[in-house]
């Protein structure tokens, strides 16, 4: 068995409660005002009409308190990629302090160590996969295509425009172009996802983008807009190529 070495203390707000070391104590105000700015950002966009259910944050002062927590107190297995991880009302985040060296460098900004609103950004991404999960049916998050959900916190957080992705965009342009559908996977589903958000945002259905994201998640986008599932990809990807170019051209450092 495992023994947690770390010294929690407990920070309550009306929305959550925010269990952290004292290393921490100076930013639980701003991890607070990331996750109340995520949990209502969400909600207006995925419509969720019931209050969130009252919700506990864990900063864990490095990663072999985030792996003990997240090991036992989750059920998905820990995984040293990640330095957030959301269940139901419950988010588990790497504390920041710890990035120089329990993070990869992707989530690290210029001065190889942690980057406040990239941080921020991250701590709206997980409220919105906590917020998705609330407005779907039971057991609907284990079959939404993993590039939906990814697609949805990576463009409501703005991470798309962060230069980790838009190298990784680059990259696949000038390599073989957008990835068809069918190879969004892994890594792909960060990069690549959020374009499939815009694309049903920007043909301004009303509502479309939050039923879309309230359904069962068997049903494909294309069978929800009737388009043939061809006429769809061809579409998306043109699409997709356009969007992508527009944000390396606006936001890519050279
Ligand atoms: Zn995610």
């Amino acid at each position: 068995m495992d023994d947690s070495k770390a010294l929690f203390r407990i920070t309550r707000f009306d929305d959550c409660r925010i269990l952290h070391t004292d290393i921490d104590l100076d930013i639980i105000n701003s991890i607070h005002d990331a996750f109340y700015e995520g949990i209502a950002l969400a909600s207006r966009e995925l419509g969720l009409t019931e209050p969130m259910p009252y919700c506990t944050i864990y900063v864990c002062p490095n990663r072999v308190e985030y792996d003990l927590l997240v090991k036992y107190l989750t059920a998905t297995p820990t995984n040293p990629g990640r330095v957030g991880q959301p269940q139901g009302s419950e988010l588990y985040l790497l504390s920041p302090t710890a990035y120089g060296v329990d993070a990869l460098p992707s989530f690290l900004g210029h001065n190889g160590q942690y980057d406040q609103p990239m941080f921020h950004r991250l701590i709206v991404h997980e409220c919105i996969h906590m917020v998705e999960e609330q407005v779907r049916p039971r057991g609907a998050m284990e079959v939404v295509p993993a590039y939906w959900s990814e697609g949805l916190a990576i463009f409501f957080s703005g991470q798309h425009v962060e230069q980790d992705l838009l190298e990784r965009m680059k990259a696949d342009l000038d390599g073989g172009g957008v990835p068809p559908l069918s190879g969004l996977s892994g890594a792909a589903t960060y990069v690549w996802g959020w374009t499939l958000v815009k694309f049903l945002i920007d043909r301004d259905e009303p509502d479309s983008l939050a039923r879309f994201s309230r359904e069962s998640g068997e049903t494909s986008l294309a069978t929800f807009l009737q388009v043939p599932e061809e006429e769809f990809e061809k579409a998306w990807r043109t699409y997709a190529e356009e969007a992508a170019k527009d944000v390396i051209d606006r936001c890519l450092s050279s």
